[in-house]
C-alpha cells in the first residue's frame, strides 16, 4: 500500500535535528520536521515512513526484521513501537518507535535498533537449555537460588557494538516477590546481566507537610509564639508518606525529580527519611515528593510519553539562598528555594507555585517576558498550587496559598486567614497596573482561572489551563491567554464549556483575542 509518494516520506539532510547513539553510530533520536498530514492506518504510516528513511537509521530495506509490537494513543497523537529481531529471535532492547500526530504527520522517531551491518550472519550456542537455567540460578545472589526457572529463550544481546547470542532466562521467588531476569551467552556460559526486574525503581518512607503545618492544623495561631515568631510544628502537622521512583543511590533522586543541586545532601541506605522541619534533608524530602506526585498528576492529565512535559528528572537546589525567595532559572532549567524567614520548601504551595513556573517554561520556552505574561506566570502558579491542593485543606484555607510560607507576611497585612496571597479577588483587567508587580497583576489571572476552576471541575479546568499554554509565547497577553483557553475547550472538550468560559472572561474585562 503507498499512502502518498515516497518522496514527501523521506526526511531531508538539515530539515530535522538528530542525536546519535554511543555505540551504533545511527541515530538515536530525530525529531524537529513535520512530515505531511496522511490519512491511513497509524501502523500503515510508520511503516511507510521508515521504509523511505531506511538509509538514515540503517535498516534493512522492506523493514525485515521489524515488527510491530504495539500501537499507543495518547492525547494528541500515536506511537507506533516496532521491535527488531534478527533470525527469528528478538534483539534485546532492540526497537524504533515513530510518534505521529492527529493528522498522520510524523514528528519524532526513537531507534535503539542494531544496524543491518553489525548483525552477524554466523552464531555460535554451545550452552543447551538445562544447562543455562542451571547456571542462571547459580548466578543469583545466595538467598535467591530457590528461584524458579519460568522461561529460557534464545535470543541477541548486544555488547558493545556486536550482538551475542544469549539465554534470556526467567526465574521468579514469592515473598517477597521478585522476578530475575539472566542473560548468558550461549557459547561461553558468561554471565552478560543479571537483575531483578522488580526492584528498578525503589519505595521510600518520608515525612512531609501536606501541603503546610496551618492547613494540617487548621489554625496558624497554634504556630505561633508569644511574640508572633513562628515556633517548630507539633508532629501533628506531619503526614508519613511514600517516596516513589525514587533511584537506588541512597539519595533523593527518582525518574521525575532530583535534589542533586543541593549541597550536602541528605542519604539514607533503607529509604527512610523521617525527618522534622528542624533537621537537615526535610526540604529535600518535602521538594521530592510534592513535585513527583504533581508530576504524576500532570501524567494521569494525559502528558506522558511521547506528550510527557519534562523530559528528564527536575533538579531542585532546596537550600541555594538565604533570602526568602525561591525561583525558576530557565537558563539551567532549575528550582532553587530559599531559607529565609520560614523555609520557602516547608511549604507545599510555594514548591508548585515554583513549579508551576517550570511547567510553564517547558511547555513554552521563555514564557513571562512581558508585564502582562509574567503576571499570568505567577497567577498560573498561585493556581495550580491551589488547584492541586485544594481537597486536602480545611475550607477556610481553599481560597489562600502559602500560608506557611507567607504567614508572617499576611500578619503584617492582616489578610484572613494569613498566607501569602488569595485567589478570590474581584479585580478585572482594568486594574491591570503597567510597570506594576507581577504578583500583584498576576493576582487577577489566578482569581479568572480559580473561577474557571468552579465552574468546569477541577480536572477539566487544570486540563484545559495546561493544555492552553502549548499555544502562547514568551511574550504573550491576557487576551491570548483567554483565547488558548477557549481553543483548548474545543480541542479537548468540543467547546463544551464556551458559554460559560466567555462569561468569565467577559466578567473579568478580559476579551479572548
Ligand atoms: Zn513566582
Amino acid at each position: 500500500m503507498s499512502l502518498t509518494g515516497r518522496p514527501t516520506w523521506q526526511l531531508k539532510r538539515g530539515a530535522y535535528k538528530q542525536v546519535h547513539g554511543e555505540n551504533y553510530g545511527t541515530p538515536k533520536e530525530v525529531w524537529g520536521f513535520r512530515t505531511k498530514a496522511a490519512s491511513g492506518a497509524p501502523r500503515a504510516i510508520a511503516r511507510e515512513f521508515l521504509n523511505a528513511n531506511t538509509d538514515l537509521f540503517e535498516i534493512e530495506q522492506g523493514l525485515a526484521g521489524l515488527e510491530i509490537q504495539r500501537v499507543i494513543q495518547s492525547l494528541g497523537a500515536t506511537h507506533v513501537i516496532l521491535r527488531q529481531a534478527h533470525k527469528g529471535r528478538s534483539i534485546h532492547r532492540g526497537y524504533i518507535s515513530v510518534h505521529m500526530d492527529r493528522a498522520g504527520r510524523v514528528f519524532l522517531v526513537k531507534n535503539r535498533t542494531v544496524p543491518a551491518r553489525l548483525l552477524p550472519d554466523r552464531f555460535e550456542k554451545r550452552l543447551d537449555r538445562d544447562a543455562a537455567v542451571r547456571r542462571a540460578r547459580h548466578s543469583l545472589p545466595k538467598k535467591q537460588r530457590l528461584a524458579k526457572a519460568r522461561s529460557a529463550k534464545l535470543v541477541w544481546f548486544p555488547v558493545e557494538a556486536k550482538l551475542v547470542l544469549a539465554w534470556k532466562v526467567r526465574l521468579t521467588r514469592q515473598a517477597p516477590r521478585e522476578e530475575w531476569l539472566v542473560y548468558l551467552d550461549a557459547r561461553t556460559g558468561f554471565n552478560l546481566s543479571s537483575y531483578d526486574n522488580l526492584a528498578q525503581a525503589s519505595t521510600g518512607r518520608g515525612l512531609v507537610f501536606d501541603p503546610n503545618p496551618v492547613t494540617a492544623l487548621g489554625d496558624h495561631r497554634l504556630l505561633l509564639t508569644p511574640k508572633k515568631r513562628a515556633r517548630q510544628p507539633p508532629p501533628v502537622a506531619y503526614r508519613e508518606v511514600s517516596l516513589l521512583g525514587l533511584d537506588t543511590s541512597g539519595t533523593l533522586s527518582g525518574d521525575r525529580v532530583s535534589t542533586q543541586p543541593t549541597r550536602r545532601r541528605v542519604r539514607s541506605a533503607n529509604g527512610k527519611f523521617l525527618l522534622s522541619a528542624h533537621e537537615r534533608g526535610f526540604e529535600e524530602v518535602m521538594v521530592y515528593y510534592h513535585v513527583d506526585a504533581a508530576l504524576r498528576y500532570l501524567e494521569e492529565l494525559g502528558y506522558r510519553g511521547a506528550r510527557a512535559i519534562f523530559r528528564q528528572p527536575v533538579p531542585v537546589n532546596v537550600n541555594g539562598s538565604r533570602d526568602d525567595n525561591s525561583w525558576y532559572s530557565p537558563e539551567e532549567q532549575m528550582l532553587t528555594f530559599g531559607t529565609g524567614d520560614i523555609d520557602d520548601a516547608e511549604d507545599g504551595e510555594t514548591i508548585l507555585h515554583e513549579l508551576g513556573h517550570a511547567i510553564q517554561d517547558a511547555i513554552c520556552p521563555g514564557f513571562g517576558q512581558s508585564d502582562q505574561a509574567a503576571a499570568m506566570g505567577e497567577g498560573f502558579g498561585d493556581y495550580f498550587a491551589a488547584s492541586f491542593f485544594a481537597e486536602r485543606k480545611p475550607p477556610r484555607y481553599h481560597d489562600t496559598v502559602m500560608s506557611w510560607d507567607g504567614l508572617l507576611l499576611g500578619l503584617s497585612s492582616r489578610t484572613e486567614p494569613p498566607g501569602l496571597r488569595r485567589l478570590d479577588s474581584a479585580l478585572t483587567f482594568t486594574d491591570f497596573v503597567e510597570d506594576g508587580d507581577e504578583h500583584d497583576n498576576g493576582v487577577i489571572w489566578s482569581a479568572t482561572l480559580w473561577e474557571i476552576r468552579a465552574a468546569l471541575t477541577r480536572p477539566v479546568a487544570d486540563k484545559i489551563i495546561i493544555e492552553s499554554h502549548f499555544q502562547l509565547d514568551g511574550f504573550t497577553k491576557f487576551d491570548r491567554g483567554a483565547r488558548a483557553i477557549m481553543d483548548a475547550d474545543r480541542h479537548l472538550y468540543g467547546g463544551r464549556h464556551r458559554d460559560a468560559l466567555a462569561n468569565i472572561f467577559r466578567r473579568r474585562k478580559i476579551a479572548p483575542l
